[in-house]
């Protein structure tokens, strides 16, 4: 058996089988051994029939008797019955309308049956059971002599000890246990199956032949064990510990990966060359004047740094942080500005260009319009190309305003540089335009853009253009080490002043009433307001948006009959056309619209000032960063703006949880919150950044994050090819490839 083969030379496998893995990504044996569990369970011996109690919710292995199917005696709801019996006695099972399970089992069949204890005491019954076969290995039922098993235990097996990283491999992996991995299961593919199938591949022969790309020392320094014991360790742990050992190992490993990555990265484009950026600095200083506003020291700093970087003549690979309404366009416009004030090298006409990328065509626009008003006192031309349409300003016909213009025209003057600022969505920026000297690339809201793809962007021009990427998405800073491990940091921690804080508020049911009053205050006030509907998790993205349009339409139904008949209300969501969204947003913007009922698709950058009020249903649903951005959306203006947090379920956790919304200071302490409190899952955006679950668990601990930066950095100073490290190099490539395909 070697570890490259195909599943399918190993195994007998159905159809079902095939398909299910296939979608797991499970294609040869190697992945198999890779695909991690994501739980373990007691296994048998915990719980046995005689000790149970009504109500408990338990899992026992024993054999299956007496399975018939038949209808109770005074319901005649068809059901199905039997008995599970240990070393200890029997207990009875049943499933209510599911006659047909008596069928699917044969009496003496081994099985664990998990449910919950009903019944009254002497009549207990285990109600509406799941099954699951289990070897006579599993069950425990052939334990070695105690004296034999403590043996081996006190050994290999046990918690990792210094230097165990030298040691050789135990023999006695297949030994039997108490703990169960439990892997994420698809159709067909229990995880039963995956523990034969795991323990099959597991010989001594296939783990002798994986080698291990983590360097002996870092193992033995930080006390991690050897790739080979992790794996047995994974997939078939003696203790709780050794499974947690396995998994730092693994985790420790992915983030040290990542960190090569980036180092790599790093070093590779310290050697490039640049267009260097020199605008004269009372040029600076003249197009700041020009703000109706005082930049904040924060927005100050970080122009400088920009400034600085882009002088060089080495690319910047800088990140702007900074909550919603921080002030990040401002930075970007004066980096802009300093490019387009720049001759090319040896040219004393035209000037560098610039490519914005925004995530969505609203934002484009925004952005446009922004930047128009940024350079309204400057003559320079900016160009909009989206999806629907393309647009220069200023018109050559009228003052201070925008003209539409063919695609064709636009892509014309961009190519001559005529055009010095072209703002689009990523997607078309990146397919269709051609630059005469691109300088910098600003990106907003995109959380990876690699070399590669700025080398791209830049088509055949060998300097690599600036990067200047801005994001408002509030990120621990274990995450933000790690996935943007290549870019310097610049976080905007401070607010422009003047900004009333926002009133957030949880509002108990019965306060619905007073919540609504306040929103017709509002209103009548002549503001707007944001109706948020909960977020729906379904494993299928499709579905999930098909569910939450169903919901806000719904919603927005009920609220213009029953409660705003007088208002104007329009829904939003993610099932919507670019063209149909766009033309919501515009109108909402214009105050056609009085209150926007959406998911949370209005999440990202949409300012419309005169909105000042956001209510957010099924709050408890989302992430506590998530739901400071949604609440972000009404920070725009001056007026005070309110934001309301419904929760459906009001339970302690939930209230207080959610409390912590009105009390953090930014979304950076949020995103922490939710990180420890509820785990990686909650933090969004999480399918762009190519880190496994395990990986992601990792982030909940600084030091390992940081350890594994420290050492990948170190290794990357001394060997940056990674020619000593040929392992290292190799999963690399491995990795790269699999993010790639994803
Ligand atoms: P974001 O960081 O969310 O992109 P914007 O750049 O859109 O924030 O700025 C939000 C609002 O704050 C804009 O209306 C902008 O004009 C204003 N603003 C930016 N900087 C300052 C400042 N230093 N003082 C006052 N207002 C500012
Ligand atoms: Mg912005």
């Amino acid at each position: 058996m070697r570890l490259q083969d195909s599943i399918t030379t190993a195994f007998r496998l159905t159809d079902i089988h095939k398909s299910s893995l296939s979608r797991l990504g499970i294609k040869t044996l190697r992945d198999l051994l890779f695909y991690f569990p994501f739980r373990y369970d007691q296994g048998g011996g915990e719980a046995s029939v005689t000790q149970l109690q009504t109500g408990q919710e338990i899992s026992i292995i024993g054999t299956l008797e007496k399975l018939e199917a038949k209808k109770l005696w005074k319901s005649r709801v068809p059901t199905a019955e039997g008995y599970l019996r240990d070393s200890t006695g029997r207990i009875k099972l049943r499933w209510f309308n599911q006659p047909y399970i008596a069928k699917m089992y044969i009496n003496g069949t081994l099985v664990k049956a998990t449910g919950k204890v009903s019944g009254s005491p002497g009549k207990e019954y285990l109600a509406n059971p799941q099954l699951e076969r289990v070897s006579p290995t599993e069950a425990g039922l052939f334990k070695p002599a105690q004296e034999n098993s403590l043996k081996k235990s006190s050994g290999l097996l046990s918690a990792p000890q210094p230097g165990l990283a030298g040691q050789t491999f135990p023999d006695n992996f297949l030994a039997p246990r108490d703990l169960f991995a439990m892997y994420p299961e698809t159709r067909g593919v229990t995880s039963l199956w995956f523990r034969h199938a795991i323990e099959k591949v597991m010989t001594q022969e296939a783990l002798d032949s994986i080698e291990d790309p983590i360097p002996q020392e870092l193992l033995k320094h930080y006390n991690l064990p050897t790739l080979k014991t992790a794996l047995v360790w994974v997939h078939t742990p003696q203790n709780l510990k050794d499974a947690e050992a396995a998994r730092k190992r693994f985790a420790f490993e992915e983030v040290f990966l990542i960190q090569l990555e980036r180092g790599r990265e790093r070093a590779l484009q310290a050697r490039e060359k640049s267009f260097a950026i020199d605008a004269p600095r009372e040029a600076i200083e003249e197009f700041m004047a020009a703000f109706p506003f005082k930049a904040t020291d924060a927005q100050q700093h970080a122009i400088d740094a920009i400034l600085k970087d882009m002088s060089s003549g080495h690319p910047m690979s800088r990140l702007l942080e900074g909550d919603v309404g921080s002030g990040k366009t401002a930075v970007a416009a004066t980096a802009i500005y300093a490019a387009v004030r720049t001759r090319p090298q040896g040219q004393n006409y035209g000037t560098l260009q610039v490519a914005y990328m925004a995530p969505t065509e609203i934002l484009a626009k925004q952005h446009f319009e922004s930047f128009i008003q940024y350079f309204e006192h400057f003559p320079i031309n900016i160009g909009l190309i989206t999806g629907s349409g393309c647009f220069k300003f200023p018109s050559k016909s009228r003052q201070g305003e925008a003209t539409n213009i063919s695609r064709t025209q636009l892509l014309k003057w961009v190519a001559n540089g005529e055009i010095p600022v072209v703002i689009g969505t990523h997607a078309l920026i990146q397919k269709s335009v051609a630059f005469k000297h691109l300088a910098l690339v600003v990106i907003d809201e995109q959380h990876r853009f690699g070399t590669n793809q700025r080398r791209k962007l830049a088509k055949k021009e060998v300097r690599l253009p600036h990067l200047l990427s801005m994001t408002a998405t509030p990120i621990p800073r274990t995450l933000a080490l790690t996935i943007y491990g290549d870019l310097d940091l610049t976080l905007l921690d401070q607010m422009p002043p003047g900004r009333k804080p926002i009133i957030t508020e949880i509002v108990k049911p019965e306060d619905r009433a007073k919540a609504y009053a306040k929103i017709h205050e509002q209103l009548k006030e002549g503001r707007q307001a944001y109706i948020i509907c909960p977020r729906i998790d379904e494993p299928d993205p499709e579905k999930a948006f098909a569910l939450q349009a169903k919901s806000v339409k719904a919603e927005a139904k009920r609220l213009k009959e029953k409660i705003f008949p007088e208002y104007e209300i329009e829904i939003l969501h993610s099932k919507m056309k670019p063209k149909e969204k766009d033309d919501v947003m515009a109108r909402f913007a214009a105050h056609k619209i009085d209150i926007l009922v959406a998911t949370s698709v209005v999440e990202v950058g949409v300012n419309v000032p005169n909105a000042t009020l956001i209510m957010i249903e099924g709050a408890e649903r989302f992430g506590l960063s998530q739901l400071h951005q949604l609440r972000g959306r009404v920070v725009r203006s001056n007026h005070q703006a309110y934001c309301f947090v419904c929760p459906e379920s009001r339970g302690e956790k939930t209230m207080d949880r959610l409390k912590a919304l009105t009390k953090a200071k930014n979304g950076f302490e949020l995103a922490e919150m939710d990180l420890m409190q509820r785990g990686p899952g909650e933090l969004s955006g999480r399918q762009q950044w190519g880190i496994s679950d395990i990986g992601m668990e990792a982030l909940k601990n600084l030091k390992l994050v940081e350890a594994a930066r420290t050492e990948a950095l170190s290794l990357i100073k001394k060997d940056e090819r990674l020619e000593k490290h040929s392992l290292l190099s190799q999963a690399l490539i491995q990795r790269a490839q699999v993010t790639h395909l994803e």
